[in-house]
């Protein structure tokens, strides 16, 4: 789940780093009014989940609350890469000597967050990565000792030559971490962290995801989940209890476990299709579970087809019919459906079906063939 810079920066504060204050708003008004509380100098900042706005035009420097207020009325309702401007932040504009890069993730290949860090902030990391690769530091961290003060001291130490800057950039080092650790994230970004004339460091930017498996321990950033900013399928999904994740083709699909979810797409690609979602109905067997599916599935318009690829074991075919058949009587499906059920139940189901004037497949490779080739002509 992505949240936005100005919770990130609460996340942030509340473990010690040094932000800047800010007060978010959604109106040109209120944004002068939060600019005035702030000596006019301040930054009006796009609130939206890409990152990328200063060169969108999403982050805008006023002098005064006047023109904090006319920034604030572009910035809203703004488009930035597909998300649209609904909240600014109000923040107080820093000065800036240096701008750094300071982040960690959950890396895959080392099965650990790996921090990366880099002097040559502000800009994106990729194109840093690209053009001047040794401007980057990646330092792993075991998750049996956490980040250990001599890491943190030797990245800090990268960033700055300056005693005092290095000291502060090591406990912010620090800080990001506990932040990243306590609040189940996947990435925390400092981009950028600023040195100011004063030789203060501080964090003017901020960006975090969360790995929503620790969610329910963490009721507080659930809170920060913004409805306006994900595609409502998915949000419908989660809500049923459904692991679904939006795709570009036209194969809708649903599926039984994950695995076979997987392999089920990768069949489709096979013969040439493309899928438009993986869906995951999971283990159970519940009817809502495959209205919903439908529902969320015949709601994307670019689906020619809808794909049923179920095996049964804990899942009971017949009460997957009983959901398809359900569906179809609660909402207008004029997608065509093809059907693949195997296993338990799988008698009954197939029955079902019959009785609903639905057929069924008992192979996979036919199915998905057949279905694959129908979206193809639509
Ligand atoms: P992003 O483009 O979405 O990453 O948004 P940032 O918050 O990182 O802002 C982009 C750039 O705007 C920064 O790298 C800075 O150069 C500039 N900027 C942001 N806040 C301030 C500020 O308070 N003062 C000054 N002088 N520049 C700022
Ligand atoms: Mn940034």
């Amino acid at each position: 789940m992505d949240i936005h810079e100005y919770q990130a920066k609460e996340l942030f504060r509340n473990a010690g780093v040094p932000v800047p204050p800010g007060e978010v708003v959604t109106t040109p008004e209120e944004a002068e009014a939060a600019a005035a509380s702030f000596g006019g100098q301040v930054v009006v900042k796009a609130q939206v989940h890409t990152g990328g706005r200063g060169k969108a035009g999403g982050v805008k420097l006023a002098s005064s609350p006047e023109e904090a207020r006319a920034h604030a009325e572009k910035i809203l309702g703004m488009d930035i890469k597909g998300f649209t401007v609904e909240k600014v932040l109000v923040t107080p504009a820093e000065d800036i000597e240096t701008e750094a890069y300071v982040g960690v993730l959950v890396d895959r290949s080392t099965q650990s967050p790996v921090f990366m860090v880099s002097p040559e902030g502000g800009v994106d990391i990729e194109e840093v990565a690209e053009t001047n690769p040794e401007a980057i530091r990646k330092v792993a961290i075991d998750p049996r000792y956490g980040l250990l003060p001599h890491q943190a001291y030797a990245m800090a130490a990268f960033l700055y030559d300056e005693p005092s800057q290095v000291k502060q950039a090591t406990k912010i080092i620090g800080q990001l971490h506990d932040a990243f650790t306590a609040n189940a994230c996947s990435l925390a970004e400092i981009n950028p962290l600023i040195v100011t004339p004063a030789g203060e460091v501080k964090a003017i930017d901020a960006k975090v995801s969360i790995d929503e498996s620790g969610l329910f321990r963490l009721p507080e950033v659930e809170a920060y989940r913004d409805l306006d900013s994900e595609p409502a399928s998915e949000t419908k999904a989660r809500e049923a209890g459904l692991s679904f994740v939006k795709l570009d083709g036209n194969v809708g699909c649903c599926v039984n476990g994950a695995g076979l979810a997987m392999a089920t797409m990768d069949l489709v690609k096979y013969y040439g299709g493309e899928p438009a979602n993986f869906l995951d109905i999971g283990g159970s067997s519940n009817p809502d579970k495959v209205v919903a599916a439908l529902e969320i599935i015949t709601s994307d318009p670019s689906v020619e087809v809808i794909l049923f690829n179920i095996f049964g074991g804990i899942t009971r075919c017949d009460d997957v019919a009983k959901g398809i058949v359900e569906a179809t009587k609660r909402i207008d499906i004029e997608t065509p459906i093809f059907i693949r059920l195997t296993g338990t139940n799988e008698t009954e189901a197939l029955e079902i079906l019959k009785e609903a004037g639905f057929s069924a497949y008992t192979s996979m490779d036919e199915v998905v063939e057949t279905a694959v080739q129908h979206a193809a002509k639509a």
